[in-house]
């Protein structure tokens, strides 16, 4: 008995700071500059990203199905990804229109691994440089976060085993470097 009300209480703990979570992609201009972490960051223009473009929900499933293909075991960048894209599949809006092409959906879901982690990169990188603008973060804070997101892309890559793949598309993405 007694260990369920703890449970239950564990549960309400949970999905209270879940919530809390989510709200802070509104909040986020509250935030001082010196104060946003590269985590935060990758996880809000990842999280913002998707509901401006209204990402598939079924993509979205998807790609964490397929984890294996798209994201590095310890990436620092990978993790704040997988986060935003899971609280994305939870909390957004369902819609029945997307501003993603049809032709990027199709790569990603594609056979061809190296193409669908391309796409998957291109559409990270293009959100990060939205949250950069958006942000509209002072030069020295700008190149703090490009610093931190630079550190953890050495330790994502140093996690990455060969047959992943030659680069992580999160942290590429989230660098600014960008996938032809
Ligand atoms: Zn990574």
């Amino acid at each position: 008995m007694k260990k369920s009300i703890f449970i239950l209480i564990t549960l309400a703990l949970i999905s209270f700071s879940c919530n809390n979570q989510w709200k802070n992609i509104y909040e986020k201009e509250s935030k001082a500059a010196s104060d946003i972490r590269a985590d935060d960051f990758v996880y809000w223009s990842t999280l913002d990203g998707m509901i401006k473009d209204k990402f598939p929900k079924e993509v979205a499933e998807y790609i964490l199905t397929n984890g294996n293909s798209f994201f590095v075991g310890k990436c620092p960048i990978c993790r704040p990804t997988e986060n935003a894209i899971a609280d994305y599949i939870k909390k957004a809006p369902d819609s029945n229109s997307t501003n993603l092409s049809a032709e990027i959906i199709q790569s990603i879901k594609g056979e061809n691994k190296t193409e669908a982690q391309k796409s998957f990169s291109q559409i990270l990188y293009r959100y990060s440089q939205e949250q950069f603008a958006s942000l509209n973060l002072d030069d020295e804070n700008k190149k703090r976060l490009q610093r931190e997101l630079e550190a953890d892309r050495k330790q994502g890559m140093g996690a990455k085993s060969q047959s992943f793949g030659t680069f992580c598309p999160s942290c590429d993405g989230a660098c600014g470097i960008k996938q032809e």
